[in-house]
């Protein structure tokens, strides 16, 4: 499988260590692929900073090199808020491009875990359906201890 990655700005000097960790031992959102299968990244890139301008043309360079699915990193859900387009960019890489898209990459470490869901931030978020958003990668509680 040939995979993107999109992350969030904020974070743009981030080496993808979590991201990379996870890729390696099927974690997070990257459960769903099995362990026999080559998970190939064939692009990492920041969304551009706020309001992610960036989202609308690099999966267009990601398809020349054949990716398949294109995830927004675990950072996009638990950045302080977490990014309020993401809906929008699954739609428009869904529509324009015809590519999956996943939210979330490596699992939530338990701190934002925590921190989050004391303040509320999935709870309601304009049109953000986040029970959705966090399912990938929210895991068990040793992984996301183990991604602290
Ligand atoms: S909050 Fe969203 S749009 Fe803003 S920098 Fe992060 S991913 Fe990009």
């Amino acid at each position: 499988m040939k995979i993107g990655i999109i992350i969030c700005d904020r974070y743009r000097n981030c080496a993808g260590g979590k991201c990379f960790k996870a890729i390696k031992n099927r974690e997070g959102a990257f459960s769903i692929y099995s362990k026999n299968e080559p998970l190939d990244v064939v692009g990492y890139t920041t969304c551009g900073g706020c309001p992610g301008g960036n989202v609308e043309y690099v999966p267009e360079e990601m398809m020349k090199n054949g990716v398949e699915v294109i995830h927004f990193a675990t950072g996009t859900i638990v950045g302080y808020p977490p990014c309020p387009y993401l809906n929008d960019f699954k739609n428009l890489i869904r529509e324009k491009y015809g590519l999956k898209v996943i939210i979330g990459t490596h699992p939530i470490p338990q701190k934002y875990y925590e921190l989050h869901s004391k303040i509320g931030s999935w709870e309601s978020s304009e049109s953000l359906v986040w029970e959705d958003f966090i399912q990938p990668t929210i895991a068990d509680e040793e992984t996301r201890i183990a991604y602290n």
